[in-house]
């Protein structure tokens, strides 16, 4: 057989000898270019038809990957911007280097539309005494990132913060981490917004409420303490003149008391004593002078388990 381009003779392939069949042959078919639409908004990007964000350029690869033709086996990968497929034909390597082109589109993602749409499914709201607002801003973004959804208003009113978020099961874990960490109050409702498709479709509210701490009493080993400020640190005053510092989390092992102070009279200032009478009963007590006070002050106390201790 001879070749129908030079003429040599030898095998042929389709009429071509090995070298020009190589030379005239495309053993791979690959796109030429890829077509990304990015979201305006934020780091969302589909290719092929999917919404993604991360690792574009192991997305393209994977695509391109995916709609190659071949007709000889081959490996390929991506290199600086470029697809290389190599295979073998007849002992032969074929290799092939192409720029791999992106066809750049622009529109919003879905979750950037629904947030500019001011959708939400749940709302979060917290109540009360919040120490640190970066605090529960954190927690709230961090599982809304987790569930690729977003924040779609933040709103402060009267009493605290309420956040509306796109997804609920985001909104549920945050609430959860948010009453955990601020010790509060977690209470959930549900209400019917209306009919989508045939079905229900219902609206969640995750209300936080965080009492006020400073001031409440607490046990912790075996000794009465109140608390003088309450934050990621929280400053403990014992009944005995004692201070202490502990963190939010040594709480956990702290038994909380609910006692009431009430005002009494001093009738007399000691060294370090103070003499009171208990205007409940007229009784009389000798109590710990507390640093802070001075002559002419009124003195407040509580009584636990039988005893009367004076409180700053
Ligand atoms: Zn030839
Ligand atoms: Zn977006």
């Amino acid at each position: 057989m001879f070749c129908v381009e030079c003429g040599k003779e030898g095998k042929t392939f389709g009429g071509l000898c090995l070298d020009c069949y190589i030379k005239r042959h495309n053993f791979f078919v690959i796109p030429s270019a890829v077509e990304i639409t990015f979201c305006k908004e934020c780091d969302a990007y589909r290719i092929a038809g999917e919404w993604k964000r991360g690792n574009l350029w192991k997305d393209v690869e994977e695509y391109i990957k995916q709609h190659i033709k071949a007709d000889i086996p081959y490996e390929c990968w991506m290199d600086d911007g470029k697809i290389i497929c190599e295979g073998s034909f007849e002992g032969k390597r074929i290799r092939i280097e192409k720029d791999v082109g992106i066809k750049e589109k622009y529109r919003l993602c879905p979750q950037c539309s629904l947030r500019k749409g001011g959708y939400f499914e749940a709302v979060i709201q917290v109540r009360g005494k919040i120490d640190s607002e970066r605090e529960v801003d954190e927690i709230v973004k961090r599982h809304v990132n987790e569930k690729k959804s977003f924040i779609s208003k933040k709103e402060r009113v009267r009493g605290g913060i309420d956040y509306y978020i796109g997804n609920k099961k985001a909104a549920r874990k945050a609430a959860q981490e948010i009453k955990d960490s601020l010790k509060g109050e977690l209470t959930v409702s549900s209400s019917l917004v209306g009919m989508k498709d045939g079905k229900r479709i219902y609206r969640d509210t995750y209300s936080i409420r965080v009492p006020e701490y400073t001031g409440k009493f607490v046990k912790l080993n075996d000794k009465l303490y109140r608390i003088a400020s309450y934050g990621k640190k929280v400053e403990l005053h014992g009944v005995d003149g004692d201070i202490l510092h502990v963190y939010k989390d040594d709480l956990k092992r702290a038994v909380w008391v609910e006692i009431e102070e009430r005002e009494a009279e001093v009738i007399h200032e000691g060294e370090d004593t103070l003499h009171i009478m208990d205007p409940r009963d007229y009784t009389t007590h000798v109590v710990r002078k507390p640093s802070g006070w001075k002559r002419g002050k009124k003195i407040n106390i509580v009584e636990y388990e039988g005893k009367i201790y004076a409180v700053e």
